[in-house]
């Protein structure tokens, strides 16, 4: 028996717009590529666009120290090393993220381990990390998923008590602040990604930002071939990456960020829509909120399924069903990373070589997660109410016709 109404069998379907366009832009953000274009100071050696995305961003950030680079990935690498992270040292991570997370410590030859998340916010759960905690233990990252900031009060506070680095992964939550201060300040370093599909973007590119020196001069080490700030061309005290981002990307960061804030309102003003129209929705479960979180990064729409009973399968079938609805790109988000064959071979093989122990990463959290998640890019927070509503009215429909799924 199916509902005509699902758009899977005929139906009409929710939503009759389009996603909202992503990325955003205009003559502005072509003048200003042209400008780099004809200035014929294309990298950041020689021109002095990048520089000023550097301060006009940590600004935006609260930090004393911004540096950009080439993309969040190596942005989390070079926070590692210049944090003084290095062979077969442990650094706490969440398997609910981006390989990324976990693959910046393996770059730099150290292990990942991992801790498990809330169920309620898919975030890194304080309590989990502490239990993580080894003597080798030398950074936790707590990544700002969605958005949504991490506990940063009780990270920063395991920070101190056990001397480790904190590198606050906010590839998803530029601009968003947790207690009035912007992410990216509340620890050691803090990193960003302005990779096509984030909320602040020019294709690729990323940022790092803190608020100590001494790291600020190791983190510009790493990004400069190991150059000493002020230096000379050939002074390398240490051993670092080039990982700097061209004079066009830093462009294009500047003209973005000018609309960065306005963007972010709007999808914060459309995200506390759809978290009262789905409030009373039986069988789906949007992420919870915390009052501390005073600017939410809204990067990801999050939701859980408490319809599909724990069934991956059934929410492959709503995920099929959303699409048909004109839902174009809710994905049904990551899968366990504690469980990437990949990463636990690199991480094994790390311990193994330093006779270092590497038990099997138990997070029963992330595994239930990960049946049951689906969640929507940031661009369908970009749309006006009656996308919004109609946004509500597909995942209503879906999740009220689910038994016609099974
Ligand atoms: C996007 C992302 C990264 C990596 O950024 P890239 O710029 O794509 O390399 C790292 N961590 C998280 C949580 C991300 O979402």
């Amino acid at each position: 028996m199916s509902t005509p109404g699902l758009a899977l069998n005929g139906g009409a379907p929710a939503i009759s717009t389009p996603t909202p366009a992503w990325p955003v832009y205009d003559q502005t953000d072509a003048d200003a590529l042209v400008e780099v274009l004809n200035s014929g100071r294309w990298g950041s050696t020689a021109g002095d666009v990048v520089q000023t995305f550097e301060a006009e961003f940590a600004a935006h950030q609260d930090s004393k120290y911004g540096f950009a680079l080439n993309n969040g990935t190596l942005a989390l690498a070079a926070a590692l090393r210049a944090g003084g992270v290095g062979i077969g040292d442990e650094v706490i991570v969440p398997p609910y993220t981006f390989i990324a997370t976990a693959a910046a410590a393996l770059f730099v030859g150290a292990v990942p381990v991992f801790a498990d998340v809330d169920p309620t916010t898919h975030l890194l759960d304080p309590e989990a990390a502490k239990a993580a905690i080894t003597e080798r233990t030398k950074a936790i990252i707590p990544v700002h998923l969605a958005g949504a900031i991490a506990d940063m009060d009780a990270f920063a506070a395991l920070g101190r008590e056990h001397d480790l680095l904190i590198v606050e992964d906010s590839a998803q939550a530029t601009g968003a602040a947790w207690k009035g201060t912007a992410v990216g300040s509340l620890a050691g370093i803090g990193t960003f990604s302005f990779q096509s599909s984030k909320n602040l973007t020019a294709g690729e590119g990323g940022a790092v930002t803190t608020n100590d020196e001494e790291l600020a001069n190791a983190l510009y080490a790493m990004i400069n071939v190991g150059r000493v700030r002020g230096g000379g061309w050939y002074e390398h005290t240490i051993v670092g990456w080039n990982l700097r981002m061209t004079e066009f990307q830093g462009a294009l960061l500047r003209t973005q960020l000018g609309r960065l804030d306005a963007q972010q309102k709007e999808r914060d003003v459309n995200a506390v829509l759809l978290d009262e129209l789905l409030a009373d929705v039986e069988g789906v479960t949007p992420d919870a909120t915390d009052e501390r979180w005073t600017s939410h990064g809204r990067h990801l729409y999050m939701m859980r399924f408490p319809a599909f009973e724990g069934n991956a399968e059934l929410r492959d079938a709503a995920l099929k069903a959303l699409h048909a609805e004109g839902l174009a790109g809710a994905s049904s988000g990551y899968v366990p990373l504690h469980r990437n064959e990949a990463v636990v071979r690199d991480a094994k093989a790390i311990a193994d070589r330093l006779g270092q122990p590497y038990p099997e990463p138990q997070c029963p959290v992330t595994d239930e997660l990960c049946r049951d998640t689906i969640w929507l890019p940031q661009s369908w927070l970009l749309g006006n109410e009656e996308t919004t509503r109609s946004v509500a009215a597909a995942i209503t429909k879906v999740v009220t016709s689910i038994d016609d799924l099974r």
